[in-house]
């Protein structure tokens, strides 16, 4: 990951439960114009974002802006996951989950967008526009309401499965009968100590245990702001709080630098606002904790950003680092076996659909080649116990929800799969029934839909049960003849599922087919015929699926590489 230092503005936007907020903000951090709507009151997301995008325009407007100079959007929500660009079960906000938050900016703004949770958004400003600008290795703690955390190491944030990495927060710093209730459900994590929930809470146990003598003591409303204030002016009571606080952080920290060898610790948030009183005891604690190859090696910074900018700079330096690079319309890539799948990365696939039997419209795969796939990139797994119709007997449907529990546990990053009703309709019960294994993943209804009878009906049916995309041709032969379906499709889905267009795809019509449909994604098996690699006796066939002499469609890094290229802007 690479802060991209080219001039040029980006667009940061923070959606928050309340208010969203907006800036643009140049190569230096310069914070040029901002803006501001509420998030709540819009009769639907695509609403939202549209009230957003006028906003935008008359703010740029005001500040004599080119909306030209604009090069990309980041935008920060919670539960953000970074790879689908999709906000997934945000308590928070008013829209029913999941919201294809990037996608949806790409569609209105007309310019690549990148999105990112809150913990991580401050990171990426303390990176490219605060004090870790020359940090390769830091981790980032925000001591607020709760206590968020971000990884960067070897110059790149760590994301994990869902972008969910960095969760220290809820860490334990504690175990056992006496240690704190957490949020989460836990006990003794260090959200609930070094919070700002969990620092009133050590200062009221100090009044108990304590004769300490303090300010605070009359306070009924005491608010982790008191407690920095009191002490910054000497109170004893408020001093041991924070120093209490300061020590069980240097303690957690000795930990986590074990786990990613980081320069330094960046503090930010309001309890960090303390740190001055704080941080001698936590260096003190973690030097004395860590590993002996820690000592005296790792600092300890406060974030010199301004607290009300923090997260639009975030935003922005998202947006800045994928500045100048294509926008993203995906390539799934369909295939079958390891070398298939080896072939797709190479080719800069950005995802693969595993399957087997190819030329019978596709399998399910082995957990095997499953497992393997998974090594190597995001893999969504078809579920499809025989060639035919999709109408199965309860046998069949009970080999596939075992077959389901089995893609995910192999790791898997969503199923593909589809069940009809014998009248032509989605098998809602039967959908149900597969899905309740995969929750929450990146599941695709697959061309099944291009078999439905009514297919306004079935998108909507797909879209209720809660599959994040479907893979038509428009219910044509070819997804260049479907192209006007596709794009109806589109125009109705209204950003609540992503249409990925597939059937006969190609490095030629590649292009031609996405201005015509509109699709979100495309779809291909990018093959090629490859010849036998032995010599041959006989002339024994394998089956009827194979080419005479041998010769078999194999999936080719090139071809991928050229749809791709062919679908870059
Ligand atoms: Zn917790």
């Amino acid at each position: 990951m690479k802060i991209n230092n080219m001039s040029g503005l980006t667009l940061g936007v923070d959606i928050g439960g309340t208010n969203t907020v907006f800036g643009v903000v140049d190569a230096e951090g310069n914070i040029l114009a901002r803006g501001a709507i509420r998030t709540t009151g819009h009769a639907s997301f695509t609403e939202f974002i549209s009230v957003l995008h006028t906003h935008v325009l008359h703010t740029l407007t005001d500040a004599g802006i080119d909306y030209g100079a604009i090069g990309a959007i980041g935008a920060g929500a919670p539960c953000l996951s970074p790879e689908s660009g999709m906000i997934e079960g945000a308590v928070n906000l008013p829209w029913p989950s999941p919201l294809p938050l990037t996608a949806e900016l790409e569609r209105v703004f007309g310019i690549p967008a990148a999105g990112e949770n809150d913990a991580n958004v401050a990171a990426l400003g303390e990176k490219c526009y605060g004090v870790a600008r020359d940090l390769d290795n830091f981790i980032m703690l925000t001591l607020g309401t709760g206590v968020g955390s971000a990884i960067f190491c070897d110059g790149r944030l760590l994301h994990g499965r869902k972008g969910l990495a960095g969760e220290l927060g809820h860490t334990h710093i504690r175990r056992g009968e006496g240690a704190r209730q957490c949020g989460c459900g836990e006990r003794g994590c260090l959200d609930a100590y070094a919070s700002a929930r969990g620092l009133v809470m050590t200062a009221r146990e100090l009044m108990m245990s304590s004769e300490l003598p303090s300010v605070l003591r009359d306070n009924a409303d005491l608010g982790a702001a008191d407690i920095g204030e009191a002490a910054a002016t000497g109170d004893p009571l408020a001093q041991e709080a924070l120093r209490i606080t300061g020590k069980l952080l240097g303690e957690a920290c000795a930990d986590f630098a074990a786990f990613s060898s980081p320069e330094a610790f960046v503090f930010f948030g309001g309890v960090a606002n303390a740190f001055p009183l704080f941080n001698d005891v936590m260096t003190d604690e973690f030097n004395r904790r860590c590993l002996s190859i820690y000592r005296d090696k790792v600092r300890f910074i406060h974030s010199a950003l301004p607290e009300a900018d923090a997260a639009l700079l975030g935003t922005a330096a998202l947006g800045r680092m994928i500045m100048g690079e294509p926008a993203g319309v995906k390539l799934e890539i369909c295939t079958g076996d390891p070398e298939g799948v080896i072939e797709a990365m190479r080719g800069g696939a950005d995802r693969v659909e595993l399957c087997s039997g190819l030329a019978e419209g596709g399998l399910t795969p082995s957990a095997a080649v499953i497992r393997f796939a998974a090594r190597q990139l995001p893999v969504n797994v078809l579920i499809r116990p025989r060639a035919g119709d999709f109408v199965y007997t309860p046998a069949e449907l009970d080999v596939m929800e075992d077959d389901v529990r089995m893609a995910v546990e192999a790791g898997a990053n969503g199923i593909v799969t589809g069940v009809l009703t014998p009248d032509g309709n989605v098998d809602m019960e039967a959908c149900r029934r597969l899905l309740q294994h995969a929750v929450s993943m990146d599941n695709t209804f697959h061309r099944a839909f291009d078999m439905t009878i009514d297919p306004f009906k079935a998108l909507e049916d797909i879209i209720s049960l809660g599959f994040k995309r479907i893979l038509t041709s428009g219910q044509q032969a070819s997804a260049v003849e479907g192209a006007d379906l596709i794009s109806e499709l589109k125009k109705r889905a209204a950003g609540r599922i992503i249409i990925m267009a597939g059937a006969g795809v190609n490095p030629d019509n590649a292009a031609a087919l996405l201005s015509a449909s509109h699709a979100d994604e495309l779809h291909a098996s990018a093959r090629s015929i490859r010849r036998p690699s032995i010599v041959r006796a006989g002339n024994a066939t394998m089956g009827s699926s194979e080419v005479a002499d041998g010769s078999r469609a194999a999936t080719d890094a090139a071809v991928v590489a050229a749809i791709k290229k062919a679908i870059t802007r």
